[in-house]
């Protein structure tokens, strides 16, 4: 079940930028164009990260086949956004976050290492890597800052409209809880 009640996480204050905004992961069939909800972000980057010559299908979920309902519809309960195909998988220890701006025209992409720094581009990872010859298997090429593209069509209305000046009046997030999903794959969502 994903209600649609609102159930509050409580974040009147200020966001702490050390979470990512996404919270589900899917893939689409490629066979079908079901969307299917994909429960660990590794799994997720593994699937991503080739998909485009190891296409998505919903028989790769076990006990799951094209019959079966989608798990996740695509519209604008919550915000999608699409990541790159064929992004490398995160190297162990590290985390790739997600973090989505507030009027949702973007988001940033960064890594945490396992010692919780945050790297925010390719320069600060190749001397991260430089300065720590522990990661010597591990190549900048492996991190990459390619943020995923954010689907117009479902971000909160207030921000949907550009150039609209009412758009910018009080700020209020629709639905705390459900802000992002990302999603790999193909962009053509209808
Ligand atoms: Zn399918």
């Amino acid at each position: 079940m994903d209600g649609r009640e609102t159930t509050k996480t409580s974040s009147s204050k200020k966001p702490n930028i050390g979470t990512s905004s996404i919270d589900v992961y899917a893939a689409q069939c490629a066979e079908c164009k079901k969307w299917r909800v994909i429960h660990s972000e590794e799994e997720f980057e593994e699937i991503r990260s080739k998909i485009s010559t190891q296409p998505f299908y919903c028989n790769k979920k076990s006990g799951v086949t094209c019959d079966d309902v989608a798990d996740i519809e695509y519209n604008a309960t919550r915000t999608w956004v699409i990541d790159k195909p064929d992004l490398p998988k995160t190297p162990e220890g590290f985390k790739r976050h997600l973090v989505v701006r507030k009027d949702y025209s973007k988001l940033d992409a960064y890594y945490i290492t396992p010692k919780g720094k945050r790297l925010r581009s390719q320069n600060q990872v190749a001397a991260f890597l430089k300065e720590n010859p522990m990661f010597e298997g591990i190549s900048a090429s492996d991190f990459d800052f390619a943020a995923p593209k954010v689907m117009e069509d479902t971000v909160p209305e207030i921000f949907g409209k550009k150039g609209s000046d009412s758009s910018r009046k009080k700020i209020k997030k629709k639905k705390n809880e459900d802000q992002s999903a990302v999603i790999t794959g193909k962009e053509d969502v209808e």
